[in-house]
């Protein structure tokens, strides 16, 4: 990368938006909504809330911008406080989820999109900003799809509220027509020309074939960077891993190859190195999530290696299950994939799919997640806020009937909806915990059976990243260490053991080190624990302690979890009892091996077979005892399993959809 090695305001001036600056401060100006597209890369994210705050745009408010991940808010802030010049926090700053980098004098503000979402509960006219740009629109967020909605009623009351919609895509026409037929501004790209190259035949492993072709191009190719786009962390560090290997094997004659990983999980000094320019003389190959398709742009890319798929969170209504599943991208993905090559001189992207697969198999665009994602927590959020009507809420595109029906029934199996499906005061007390209903319905459980100080470290660490850390050459070793945390009923209670352990230990880095802990992750459970204690507060909530017990531990989490319940079923595997789903204990999980009747997990992970993470045994009893209208009979036979399955108000949902509210 050349551009990262020129002065600040020079790379700010040779980027495509710079050229447009004055037609799109004056289009700002003359209109409310106003959508701009613009090759990934062009400087919308990182340039357009400088110049709107250079004129004056945020003398009355700021301006906010929102983004689908978490990473790239905190890498844009960064990038944008350093070409202001301010440190950051101070006239650039952010907000994600459980972390705040804002003052007084901030004026502009990144933000993830659920961030934004969060703050419309409390003041719907978003009244402290006076221009919002839903950044990355093209990737249809749940979030970002509420937003539009929001956005559009906020604006219809506050005439000089701007809103601004930026996509990647060229598919611009339904953004516009939404907002009103609001003029669309085009960003001129400078991109070269991208070969592509297509597999003869299809690829049975894709990751094998993404090595062999990065080892390919850097034997045989000239010089310039490689990206190739894998699904997830785990796949990423692996394929690091060997290609590290084999690298090693090549000897001098071949130049040197330097091997990065990007994904959201990623600590933030890793991360930047993915800005740095290569060292004369050698390249780098990046291994990255969906992250870089058009979120974070690394210069310097000539060659991309798309293997065609992607993580995608899915959501199954009639089995209830939640699960992030590996599918085949959308041709818009693989076109923006393809175009990360041509940024700074011609390039190539080798496609680890056939041509035929692209145009029969794959879709011309990806389904928004409002159509393929639970949506209990969006909906408890639209009724905290009084929108109740929600089949004639402004959605861009609707999302399924069964969603919306299963959405609600969940709500109410957790008692955060009426029978009318108006929202209950405990459902009010959910909605301001930002997280899904089933925790915050345990936390609020909590409180009852004062255990709440216990129940909000687990939270916490339901929510962060997975503590324990297993390198690859010392797996005995950690898993030995892991194994003294364990608790014999399971990995909830695991869980509060680490966290407390550390505790008592100074929260030392030393004592994360010896047992194979990631002391990252704990200071972050600390901070999200802070977080919720200080909600606890505000909302007036006692926090109270019951040292530990397990029983009234265990009884609250079925409180929220009951819905995530299986039975043992046979000597190898457990069937849920929503859904009548076979499943099994992950290995990784401190039940995994032991035979209890009654389990409750947290989420299901598919990997070679569909598996329960987070698993803790209950009794039977708890189920009918902490939830009696959902769980009648759970000890019964089969037929009455069924019956114990929320039919009532499933039929009632559908039948008169006036009930809907
Ligand atoms: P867009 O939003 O149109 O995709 P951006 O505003 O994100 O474009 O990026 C504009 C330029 O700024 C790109 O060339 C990118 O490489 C650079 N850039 C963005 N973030 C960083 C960063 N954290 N460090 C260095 N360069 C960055
Ligand atoms: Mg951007």
């Amino acid at each position: 990368g050349k551009h990262t090695s020129l002065p600040i305001t020079k790379q700010r001036m040779s980027l495509p938006v710079f050229k447009m600056r004055d037609e799109l401060v004056q289009a700002v100006k003359n209109n409310q909504f106003l959508i701009i597209v613009g090759e990934t890369g062009s400087g919308k994210t990182t340039q357009i809330t400088q110049f709107l705050n250079e004129e004056g745009f945020s003398d009355n408010g700021i301006i906010g911008c929102t983004q689908p991940r978490r990473v790239a808010a905190v890498s844009v802030a960064k990038r944008v406080a350093e070409e202001v010049g301010c440190r950051l926090g101070e006239e650039v700053g952010y907000t994600i989820r459980f972390e705040e980098k804002t003052s007084s004098s901030t004026r502009i503000k990144y933000m993830t999109d659920g961030m934004l979402q969060r703050e419309a509960l409390l003041d719907p006219l978003m009244s402290k900003y006076s221009v919002i740009m839903l950044d990355e629109a093209h990737e249809r967020t749940v979030a970002t799809d509420i937003l539009f909605a929001l956005l559009k009623k906020a604006a219809e009351k506050r005439p000089e509220l701007k809103v601004i919609i930026t996509s990647a895509t060229l598919n611009s026409t339904k953004f516009s027509e939404y907002f009103n037929d609001c003029p669309i501004i085009n960003i001129p790209g400078k991109t070269f020309p991208v070969e592509v190259l297509y597999s003869q035949s299809p690829q049975m492993d894709y990751i094998e074939a993404s090595l062999d072709c990065v080892m390919d191009i850097h034997i045989n190719n000239g010089p310039g960077d490689i990206l190739v786009f894998l699904t997830g962390q785990e796949e990423i560090d692996s394929c690091c891993e060997i290609l590290y290997e084999r690298v090693k094997t090549l000897g001098d004659a071949i130049s040197e190859l330097l091997i990065l990983p990007v994904y959201s999980a990623l600590p933030n000094e890793v991360q930047s190195k993915i800005f740095e320019p290569t060292p004369a003389g050698s390249r780098k190959v990046v291994f990255a999530t969906n992250i870089a398709e058009t979120s974070i742009t690394i210069d310097g890319i000539y060659y991309v290696i798309d293997p065609g798929f992607a993580k995608v969170n899915t959501y199954n209504p009639r089995t209830g299950m939640e699960q992030l599943v590996v599918c085949p991208i959308s041709q818009a993905q693989a076109n923006q994939r393809k175009g990360r090559a041509g940024r700074t001189g011609p390039g190539k992207c080798y496609r680890l799919f056939t041509e035929s697969a692209f145009y029969n198999e794959m879709l011309p665009n990806s389904v928004p997640d409002i159509q393929r994602q639970n949506l209990s927590n969006t909906i408890l959020m639209l009724k905290a806020m009084g929108i109740n009507d929600l089949l004639n809420f402004d959605f861009m595109d609707p999302p399924p009937r069964n969603l919306m029906i299963y959405a609600l029934n969940e709500l109410f199996n957790l008692e955060a909806l009426d029978t009318e499906g108006f929202i209950t005061k405990l459902g009010q007390r959910m909605s301001q915990f930002p997280m899904d209903p089933t925790l915050s319905r345990s936390l609020l459980a909590s409180v009852t059976n004062e255990c709440s100080d216990e129940m909000i470290t687990i939270v916490a660490m339901l929510s962060v990243q997975n503590v324990f850390y297993r390198p690859r050459d010392k797996q005995q070793l950690s898993d030995i260490k892991k194994a003294k945390f364990h608790h014999p009923y399971g990995d909830h209670l695991t869980l509060l053991n680490v966290f407390t352990q550390w505790d008592l230990a100074g929260r030392s880095d030393q004592f994360c080190e010896v047992n194979f802990l990631h002391a990252r992750h704990l200071k972050r459970a600390n901070d999200v624990r802070a977080q919720l204690t200080r909600i606890f507060k505000q909302n007036h909530i006692p926090i109270t302690k019951c040292y530990g017990d397990p029983d009234l531990i265990r009884k609250t989490l079925v409180t929220g979890f009951f819905m995530n319940a299986a039975k043992r079923d046979s000597e190898v595997g457990y069937k849920t009892i929503l859904g009548q789903t076979m499943v099994g204990i992950h290995p990784s999980s401190a039940l995994c091996g032991k035979d209890y009747d009654y389990v409750i997990y947290h989420s299901l992970v598919l990997t070679s077979r569909e598996y329960m993470s987070q698993v803790t045994c209950i009794n039977a009893e708890w189920l009918i005892e902490c939830a009696p209208h959902f769980y009648k009979a759970v000890n019964d036979n089969s037929k009455s399993r069924k019956k114990a399955k929320i039919a009532p108000l499933h039929n009632r949902f559908s039948k008169d959809q006036n009930s809907w509210r």
